[in-house]
């Protein structure tokens, strides 16, 4: 966690940097680069997303030089936006930025400003660059030049080279100098939008909304489909479910969400299938509808919050009978996850507290006292060519609401600098 601060503490007077302050944010890719013939695309990608974000700060100038983004902030406010971008996927890494003429004076005051406006730092190093081989200062040149001025003109610091509390990276480039500090992680993963579109599965528990943000994280663009069974489902179930949808959107811009009316199917199953093996009946409902609406969508995967072992529709049994009703890959991001692991991501994307609110959700509420927990494909097979579910599955399908959410262009109170 970083702890910005404007306010410029043991700094001798008359240095000239009480003007100064962070005016640009450098953004660095991750994976991206390693990406060939796509790199091109995925940073066409990243770009549109941050824009999409910058919305909110109408001031902010987002431009890209060939390795790079830069956000020039123009007056806004650089805590929020650095925040925001943090919920970028594709940014390995984000520093705060100065940027100042190539003129040695500047990059001095510069220099101390992003030393001195870090109240906690006691030691620092200067890493210099030098793509601008006119600059008549060698980067090593630079770094002496820099850290005697700085020992000079401050109080209290010292210089540590191995492990510095704060490193100040000055690039002086042809077009000016930046100078950063302040280097905090990205979301890593690569760009919404970049590896096609899934259908998450998205119940109001706590693993779905977590194997959406994964999925999201690979750079997925996400759509969600829920069953909803009123009135054994109240409409304070399915607001969590709208809840979740809208915090997701924070990580994929815009979401649809297809609420699939499912009381009627389910009654139907727990009419005529016996009572241990609803649950499996119901799951294979669920893909084959979700299936079908990836189909006509064009979407090309199904994503489940399902886990290994977790619960009983999780066994390894139960997952390959479940399986069978699609060829559809079903992507599972938690699948070798810790229930533990899961909650934690939970808290850090902003979607435990929602999913924690005591509402019932549709499996709960028909869950058999046993499930079996290894179904028998052939018993599968031969209770579900007994009953004639294809007028109830229609109906599902044909009854399916859609709403769209998009990122409210509000600030969020989420911190989450250490999140993976
Ligand atoms: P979650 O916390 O995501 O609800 P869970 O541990 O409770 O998961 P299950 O209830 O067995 O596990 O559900 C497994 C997966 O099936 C969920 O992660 C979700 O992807 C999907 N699912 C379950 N119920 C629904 C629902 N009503 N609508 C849409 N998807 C659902
Ligand atoms: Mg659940």
């Amino acid at each position: 966690m970083y702890n910005f601060s404007r306010r410029v503490t043991r700094i001798k007077r008359g240095n000239g940097v009480d003007n100064m302050q962070y005016d640009h944010i450098v953004i660095r890719y991750g994976e991206m680069s390693l990406k060939g013939k796509n790199r091109k695309h995925f940073i066409a990608q990243l770009k549109e997303n941050l824009q999409k974000k910058l919305f909110e700060f109408p001031d902010a100038q987002l431009y890209k030089t060939r390795d790079r983004m830069y956000i020039q902030l123009n007056g806004e406010n650089h805590e929020k936006v650095m925040e925001r971008c943090q919920e970028v996927f594709g940014i390995q890494s984000l520093s705060l930025a100065i940027k100042v003429p190539n003129d040695l004076d500047e990059i001095k005051k510069g220099s101390l400003y992003a030393l001195t406006e870090n109240k906690e730092a006691r030691t620092f190093k200067i890493t210099t660059k030098r793509p601008n081989k006119q600059f008549p200062h060698g980067s090593q040149e630079m770094n002496q030049i820099l850290g005697g001025y700085l020992l000079s003109n401050s109080e209290g610091y010292q210089v540590d080279v191995h492990e510095p509390d704060v490193e100040i990276r000055v690039e002086i480039r042809h077009d000016a100098a930046y100078i950063t500090s302040r280097k905090v992680p990205g979301a890593g993963g690569l760009p919404v939008g970049t590896t096609g579109k899934t259908l998450l599965l998205l119940s109001g528990g706590i693993d779905s909304p977590v194997a959406g943000y994964l999925a999201m994280k690979r750079g997925v663009s996400l759509e969600a489909i829920h069953f909803f069974s009123p009135p054994y489902t109240s409409e304070r179930a399915k607001q969590k479910v709208l809840d979740l949808a809208q915090v997701l959107t924070r990580y994929g811009h815009d979401i649809k969400l297809h609420i699939v009316p499912f009381t009627r199917l389910q009654q139907k199953i727990y009419q005529y299938i016996p009572e241990g093996y609803a649950m499996t009946v119901m799951r294979r409902m669920m893909l084959r509808i979700g299936e079908e609406l990836a189909k006509k969508r064009s979407i090309l995967s199904l994503t489940t919050g399902e886990s290994l072992g977790q619960v009983a529709s999780q066994t390894m049994e139960s997952m390959n009978v479940i399986n069978e009703v699609t060829n559809y890959p079903i992507i599972r991001p938690l699948v070798a996850m810790d229930k533990l692991e899961i909650i934690d991501i939970s808290k850090k994307i902003g979607t435990y507290d929602i999913s924690i609110r005591p509402y019932e959700d549709c499996c709960t509420v028909f869950v058999p006292k046993q499930p079996k927990t290894r179904p028998r494909r052939e018993k599968i097979h031969q209770f579900e060519d007994q009953v004639d579910f294809s007028k109830e599955l229609q109906e599902a399908v044909d009854g399916i609401e859609t709403l769209t959410f998009k990122e409210e262009q509000t600030a969020t109170e989420n911190k989450f600098d250490d999140l993976l």
